[in-house]
């Protein structure tokens, strides 16, 4: 059991004690906050997966699912799955896991390493002996700074176990510069409004954009991607490092821009059709489009996405250092409009790595202080 535990430690992932009565896996562990709004002390943190297995040669029935953010022993913010939440949700994740959708998207569940052989997911609340509760998303904010999020499984009649999770303002050991010069704005980053916090790799990532001096990002009716003032901007390397992987071929289709007359529901809608068929085909990576990933002397990697096709002027093995230029911002991948996806993970497989917090170095603060804090979709950034 000890080596067992010491083995899930490894690959990154934190499992209940032995003493508990169920296991409680949580992936990615541990947890790292976002500065929500750290001048008002607004910290949050989402527990990508909870997965619930019972082990036992008994069913057990699931009655809640808490969440409670503490700091040095004290419970400071508190969060709850009601019963029929958690039955909702199991019919929900059996049904997509049957149809293969989870074991497609292992980038985002990791149903390869926190489910064992022999178990599976469970159609409702009441856990048969081998079958599993997974849980995704659970968000929870509190207005100090936790050190442990404790994830507690409720039963009929008490609590059927916990397992406390580790929780901290993630501090890389080397500082980054920003991937652009110039003028840029967040358009999304790791807000908790955001899309990208609800991924597992790109929970940290920013989408960042040039507007004109009308904050609109493009001139003429949009149409074309040269209509875009990102377009072919140049991206630059956030630190010194080694280029490990590159993909310059992709195809950039302007038809996937709004066309004029389109509605924004008919937009998405084709926006969303498209992104599924490119996950389906091919994964995070496909999504990515053009893109270089940097290893740094930290073991982080940083990833440059959507990039313009053909215009990648680094190839792998290449040493780089911090500010100089990489590529150029494109529209390839999962895009709507030319920008560049920024995110920095902790491993070079865009299918398994995670998503680290990032803070910039010699920013220019624009409205509010912007130095040394995750930036928030609004945000202007500026390299100094
Ligand atoms: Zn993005």
């Amino acid at each position: 059991m000890k080596r067992f535990w010491l083995a899930a430690l490894a690959a990154g992932m934190l499992t209940a004690a032995p003493a508990s009565a169920l296991d409680i896996r949580v992936d990615p562990a541990p947890l790292y906050v976002f500065d929500q709004a750290n001048e008002r002390n607004v910290y949050d943190v989402v527990l990508q997966n909870i997965l619930v297995v019972n082990d036992e040669r008994r069913a057990r029935e699931i009655r809640g699912l808490r969440i409670e953010l503490r700091a040095n022993g004290e419970i400071i913010s508190t969060g709850r799955s009601p019963a029929a939440t958690i039955a909702r949700r199991a019919e929900r994740m059996s049904q997509l896991s049957e149809g293969g959708v989870l074991q497609m998207m292992d980038f985002q569940f990791h149903l390869s390493r926190i489910m064992h052989d022999g178990e599976r997911l469970s159609a409702d609340a009441t856990l048969e002996p081998n079958e599993a509760y997974l849980n995704m998303s659970f968000y929870i904010s509190a207005d100090a700074l936790p050190d442990t999020a404790r994830v507690v499984v409720e039963g009929p009649r008490g609590d059927l176990g916990h397992v406390d999770i580790p929780v901290s303002r993630y501090q890389s050991p080397i500082t980054y510069r920003a991937p652009v010069n110039g003028r840029w704005f967040v358009v999304a980053s790791g807000d908790a409004s955001q899309h990208h916090r609800w991924v597992v790799s790109s929970e940290y990532a920013l989408d960042i954009a040039r507007m004109n001096a009308d904050m609109r990002t493009y001139t003429g009716d949009g149409t074309h991607f040269s209509d875009y003032i990102t377009f072919r901007q140049p991206i630059v390397a956030v630190a010194d490092g080694v280029v490990v992987a590159t993909r310059n071929d992709r195809e950039e289709n302007e038809a996937t821009l709004r066309q004029p007359g389109e509605t924004f529901d008919a937009y998405m809608q084709r926006v969303v059709e498209t992104q599924q068929a490119t996950m389906m085909q091919g994964g995070f990576d496909a999504i990515a489009g053009n893109y270089v990933l940097i290893r740094h002397a930290s073991g982080e990697h940083s990833l440059y996405a959507h990039l313009h096709q053909g215009s990648v002027r680094v190839n792998v093995g290449d040493t780089v250092t911090a500010g100089a230029q990489i590529a150029e911002a494109g529209s390839s991948g999962n895009s709507t409009e030319p920008h560049l996806h920024f995110q920095l993970i902790d491993g070079p497989d865009l299918n398994t790595a995670r998503g680290l917090p990032i803070t910039f170095t010699g920013l220019r603060a624009e409205w509010v202080p912007i130095e040394g804090r995750h930036l928030r979709s609004g945000d202007v950034l500026e390299q100094e």
